[in-house]
């Protein structure tokens, strides 16, 4: 079949709650991917930072294949022999004390939101049904209908109410707002280390050791969701590491898994996870063996090849050699670690010409909001591999 004829049944079949560049992928590897036509790209979104191991990584693929044959789903009812290895793994990577395994990121955001509710309430003394969590301005933290409560985006929010209450909205990257915001009924601060959704939104150095400090002060919990900044994206193993402080609760997804299968965790240093008792809270395919499997190998190989580090060096080689990019129409270069964004002032027309552009040339990158484009190809990609993508860039984003 051709291109525009999955297109065309894509579009008549299925819903349109996506506008996706034109471009029909059917393999990938490393961070190559090739259409239908034979055509090979640079893959500089990851899948939105999922496949930072690189596409079809051959370990995690190993792993993959040898757990599909033995075990993949027991459900929770019972155990299996590879859900206590990943906690082991998890724990000591990450130095958490308690691991609750789920799928998507969204259902990590609710499990933390579940859990510091219950944990407000049982051991904060908050009375019952009042408890508040702060969140900021311009947040993505999913789509289920209690987070998209909390979203400020419009477009995630308009005619999908009635909304959950209970969600307090200050702004990004002021930590004096969090102070003022906190009440007695406060129970948690979730926030995300760097906006990504946002457009790469970095916020003022020391922000996240503030907001420790304050949650600390008033007893409340501290949620970093990590599921974008996290697995080595920014330079290291966590976005929490650059600031030098712990969350409460982290959660991980997307790159967990290496792009294989949905997998993401609520990581606690505390309690806060020790509230939760059986039948609470689950999910059927939270923590099944398939899952753990390849979120292991995932895992080691992220550590096992240097991934982390490489994220940092070539994030800024990646970074100076955009800064080197001369147009008028560009008002902000920016990034930490592979996770960079070319932002157009308002009135250049918008960022989705230059991606159609840069598809072009080789390079697949997708405008967030209206005026930016974000570049966060997997983390295996070498110097060489930088200098190519930017070669390629350079011409197009300086005209
Ligand atoms: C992608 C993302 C989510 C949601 O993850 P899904 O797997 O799409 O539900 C939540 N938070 C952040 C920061 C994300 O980038």
């Amino acid at each position: 079949m051709r291109a525009d004829e999955y297109i065309q049944l894509e579009d008549q079949y299925g819903a349109h709650n996506y506008k996706p560049l034109d471009v029909v992928l059917s393999r990938g590897s490393g961070v190559w991917v090739w259409d239908v036509d034979g055509n090979q790209y640079m893959d500089c979104l990851s899948a939105y930072s999922a496949v930072n191991q690189g596409h079809c990584h051959p370990r995690i693929l190993s792993a993959m294949q040898t757990q599909a044959e033995r075990l993949t789903l027991t459900s929770r009812a019972f155990r299996n022999d590879q859900l206590g290895l990943l906690y082991r793994e998890l724990c000591d990577l990450t130095r958490s004390h308690k691991v609750l395994p789920m799928n998507s990121g969204a259902e990590a955001v609710e499990t933390a939101i579940k859990a510091v509710r219950k944990w407000g309430y049982l051991v904060r003394g908050v009375p019952e049904n009042k408890a508040e969590i702060i969140v900021c301005a311009d947040n993505f933290h999913g789509r289920t209908i209690t987070i998209i409560s909390f979203s400020t985006d419009p477009t995630s929010t308009t005619d999908f109410g009635p909304f959950t209450p209970g969600f307090r909205v200050i702004p990004y990257g002021d930590a004096q707002a969090l102070a003022d915001a906190i009440t007695d009924n406060t129970v948690a601060f979730l926030v995300e280390p760097i906006q990504g959704e946002a457009g790469v939104i970095i916020p003022p150095d020391g922000y996240l050791r503030k907001v420790r400090r304050i949650c600390d002060d008033a007893g409340i919990a501290l949620i970093l969701d990590e599921i974008q900044t996290g697995l080595g994206r920014t330079g290291k193993l966590l976005a929490e590491e650059h600031e030098g402080i712990e969350a409460d609760l982290t959660l991980i997804g997307k790159a967990l898994s290496g792009g294989f299968y949905p997998v993401s965790a609520v990581l606690s240093n505390t309690e806060i996870l020790g509230v939760l008792k059986p039948g609470e809270h689950g999910s059927t395919f939270g923590g099944n063996p398939l899952a753990c499997a390849v979120a292991r190998a995932a895992l080691r190989v992220l550590v096992d090849e240097g991934l982390i580090g490489n994220a940092a060096r070539m994030g800024d080689h990646f970074l100076s050699r955009l800064r080197e990019i001369e147009n008028p129409d560009i008002r902000e270069v920016r990034g930490k670690g592979l996770l960079l964004a070319v932002e157009f002032h308002p009135e250049a027309g918008g960022a989705r010409q230059y991606c159609e552009r840069l598809r072009q040339a080789g390079l697949l990158c997708k405008e967030t909001h209206h005026d930016i484009i974000r570049f966060a190809p997997p983390l295996v990609i070498t110097r060489d591999q930088v200098d190519w993508a930017v070669d390629r860039a350079a011409p197009i984003l300086s005209a």
